[in-house]
């Protein structure tokens, strides 16, 4: 039995990276009705993770857990992937959008979820960066408590928008922005709760 809000309003989403962040936004944002178009160019630092410290897990290899959760979105149905990498950002009339070598495509909302790579590709929308906090990472965006960048309709998570380099943390974040992206577009807070069976009472 679930206690969620509404699923009626939707909205399409393109997430630009598919580690972590990008991965459990998408999840999110399907279970909230949503539809999303992940681009990725299979750079994951989690190919080189064994993630000791995500809370509740035995030792797991960080691709077999990013796996894992590609199954979850899977079965929730609503995302798409392709296997690119975005090179600039666009915005058109009421709509944001993303080229890369074969694709131009619009969205409703975009979500930047790039890790520790070269964020120069934002500078085509003026998204606004910053030093980075942690080594080994190129640039930081500048994001809001619910990922909003300075350009409407555009968000960023993970590494790329300054949360630490743990999985756990990373994930947090997309789930943090797909809420405030549901929230936005159903008009309420957006909840995303599944309830336990209830105890047998024979
Ligand atoms: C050696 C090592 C060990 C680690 N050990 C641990 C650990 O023990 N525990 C732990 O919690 N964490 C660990 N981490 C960190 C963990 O892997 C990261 O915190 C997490 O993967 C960050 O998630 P992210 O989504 O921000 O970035 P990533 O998971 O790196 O995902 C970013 C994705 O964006 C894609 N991308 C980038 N630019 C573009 C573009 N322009 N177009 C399309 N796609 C793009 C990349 O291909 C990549 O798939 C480790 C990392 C390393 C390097």
């Amino acid at each position: 039995m679930s206690e969620t809000t509404e699923a009626t309003p939707t909205a399409h989403v393109i997430i630009i990276g598919g580690g972590a962040a990008g991965t459990s936004c998408a999840l999110f944002l399907s279970r909230a009705g949503m539809t999303s178009t992940i681009f990725d160019h299979d750079r994951t630092i989690l190919k080189r993770a064994e993630l000791h410290n995500f809370p509740g897990l035995v030792p797991t290899l960080g691709v077999d857990w990013l796996a894992q959760l590609r199954a979850s979105l899977a079965e929730v149905k609503g995302s798409t992937q392709i296997q690119e990498r975005v090179t600039s950002l666009f915005l058109e009339g009421d709509t944001v959008g993303v080229e890369s070598a074969t694709q131009r495509l619009t969205a409703d909302y975009i979500v930047i979820a790039t890790g520790q790579l070269n964020a120069d590709f934002t500078q085509t929308v003026g998204i606004e960066l910053t030093d980075p906090v942690q080594p080994f990472v190129t640039a930081n965006i500048v994001v809001d408590r619910w990922g909003a960048t300075n350009v409407d309709r555009i968000f960023a998570c993970g590494v790329v928008a300054g949360f630490p380099s743990q999985a756990v943390i990373c994930a947090g974040s997309g789930a943090n922005v797909a809420v405030g992206i549901a929230s936005r577009v159903h008009g309420q807070f957006w909840v995303d709760h599944d309830e336990a069976p209830k105890p047998d009472q024979t």
